[in-house]
């Protein structure tokens, strides 16, 4: 399959930072096996597009109804009209501060694959839940609840974040990569890419990419800037 490797931007960047798209458009025309993404805030999806027209630029949330009295959220007809390819669901940081559980991302990723999205639905395990020996089970039932039943025209990924490793510099060991994602695979069957996010960075990116199961990386920190985040990407096509 195809790597993907796509940048969270969360809630950071702004109009001057758009500049570092530049080079990162530039390493996916030139790395052109692998896809490349980036989801900047909301506010900068379409002076993205503009910028690099031809990097798929993606959204970090989506709600799950079309329109409706909804204050402040964002649905994906309105993704798609801005441009947006992709949209990511479920995000530990959004399962923690928004209280997002299971169902609710179903009914985003439904939304999504509904409107033609590629939707990346994260699923992880806390730090104490691995040590308890329970991640294997906590990600399943994730899956179970979070996996949409119908697929919509858009393409499902997930993404396999262990919490303890988002923005925390610890990176899951290749062996417990490639055990959560045979497991993941064993859910989900062939066909659908696993990207395994969490501390990627140009130095670790080449033994992640090369571990069974691993279709490419969800990048927060190392994807704000081209200098952090092209090697990324050109590790992905070196595997
Ligand atoms: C993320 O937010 O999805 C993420 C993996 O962040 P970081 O790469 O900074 O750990």
């Amino acid at each position: 399959m195809r790597k993907l490797v796509a940048g969270n931007w969360k809630m950071n960047g702004n109009l001057a930072q758009l500049a570092e798209l530049d080079a990162i458009a530039a390493a996916a025309e030139a790395n052109s096996g692998v896809d490349v993404a980036v989801c900047p805030p909301f506010t900068l999806i379409v002076p993205a597009r503009e910028r690099a027209p031809g990097l798929a630029i993606g959204a970090q949330d989506v709600h799950a109804k079309d329109c409706g009295a909804h204050t402040g959220c964002i649905s994906a007809p309105m993704l798609k009209e801005a441009g947006a390819r992709l949209v990511i669901v479920g995000h530990s940081e959004r399962r923690a501060d928004q209280y997002e559980k299971d169902e609710e991302v179903r009914a985003k990723a439904t939304a999504a694959l509904a409107a033609g999205l590629q939707t990346i639905v994260c699923v992880g395990e806390s730090e104490a839940q691995r040590e308890a020996g329970e991640h294997i089970a906590v990600v399943t039932r994730q899956l179970q609840g979070s996996l949409p039943t119908e697929r919509g025209s858009g393409e499902l990924v997930i993404a396999y974040e262990p919490i303890w490793a988002i923005g925390t510099g610890k990176t899951a060991t290749p062996e417990d990569v490639r055990e959560m994602h045979a497991a993941i695979r064993n859910h989900v069957g062939k066909g659908v890419r696993i990207l395994y996010g969490g501390s990627v960075k140009a130095d670790n990116a080449a033994e992640l990419f090369a571990t069974p199961n691993v279709d490419g990386a969800l990048v927060g920190g190392a994807s704000l800037t081209a200098a952090q985040f092209v090697p990324i990407i050109e590790a992905a096509a070196g595997v």
